[in-house]
């Protein structure tokens, strides 16, 4: 069965100083600055304006403190032979890439799932965009998966969507 290790970015390979911001929809008033793992818990309301801008940003992205404990388990599974993909929230891949370029992680540019990037056309919550890329991964015949994720409701999700594909999948909250 081809075996794959998939890595979520922010929070589980990567700490940055990117902020989701809520907006104020009538003054623009700043509501709410939010790091990635409180943003987690939030529940949107009507007059709530999302700002995701800092996470466009390859600086930001490239000033952040690795986490090493999940990086040495992606370099080892990379040096066994396992095909590594990235699946993240972000909506620019290129940053993405550059970002795993500079930081020398061993990741194929043709596996990294930018979910929000609107060049993949997924939709839906990000729950729902990253079952998509996993989907996109079974198309090229992997079956068998090993998902890292600091987030409980992407691994649901994601365990879900290829358990009814009867793919093999080990999920790890990070
Ligand atoms: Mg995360």
């Amino acid at each position: 069965m081809k075996k794959i290790y998939v890595f979520d970015l922010d929070d589980t390979l990567v700490l940055t100083e990117a902020r989701v911001k809520i907006y104020h929809t009538e003054d623009f008033s700043l509501v709410h600055s939010f790091t990635p793992i409180e943003f987690n818990s939030y529940e949107k309301k009507a007059n709530h304006l999302l700002d995701f801008d800092d996470f466009d940003c390859f600086e930001t992205l490239s000033k952040g403190k690795l986490i090493t404990q999940n990086l040495k388990i992606l370099r080892r599974a990379h040096e066994l032979g396992y095909d590594i993909a990235i699946v993240t929230a972000r909506s620019n891949k290129p940053a993405v890439v550059q970002f795993l370029l500079e930081k020398k992680i061993p990741v194929d540019s043709s596996l990294v799932y930018a979910v929000s990037d609107p060049s993949f056309n997924y939709d839906g919550s990000v729950a729902e965009r990253k079952s998509q890329a996993f989907i996109d991964l079974y198309k090229k015949g992997y079956r068998d998966f090993v998902y890292y994720d600091d987030n409980l409701e992407n691994l649901e999700k994601v365990k879900e969507t290829l358990q009814k594909k009867h793919a093999k999948i080990s999920t790890f909250q990070v």
